[in-house]
């Protein structure tokens, strides 16, 4: 989709501090970082949020939940733990509209609600 700013950082139209990639998904450092190590994970499929993953099957779901490891271990925050966390609609405080899963980690985290 060209008007999605993900979209756009996906293809490399837009640039972004990339951690990393493969075929299915895009890992790069937020803009605005709420902890010391912040990666938001995105697939190159335009999806706009957890919702809308009925096409996906379970081996996509599993390749998912693999990347994300993948990118705790490359920013080193796979021993010392992290929390990973998507925002859906309104109400989940959503504000782009193409799923993406935040990696926070680096430090202790507060407690979320
Ligand atoms: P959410 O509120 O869950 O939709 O989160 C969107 C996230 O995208 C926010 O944490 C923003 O800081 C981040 N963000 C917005 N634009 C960019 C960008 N161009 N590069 C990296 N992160 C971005
Ligand atoms: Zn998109």
């Amino acid at each position: 989709m060209d008007d999605c700013i993900f979209c756009r950082i996906a293809a490399g139209h837009i640039p972004s501090q990339k951690v990393l990639e493969d075929e299915h998904f895009v890992a790069f450092r937020d803009i605005n970082p709420k902890a010391p190590q912040h990666i938001l994970v995105i697939p190159r499929e335009h999806i706009p949020s957890l919702n809308d993953i009925d096409g996906w099957g379970a081996a996509q779901g599993h390749e998912l939940l693999r990347f994300i490891v993948r990118v705790a271990e490359q920013v080193d925050v796979a021993a010392s733990g992290y929390r990973v966390l998507t925002n859906v609609g309104p109400d989940g405080g959503q504000e782009i509209p193409h799923l993406h899963f935040h990696i926070l980690g680096g430090e202790k985290l507060g407690d979320f609600r």
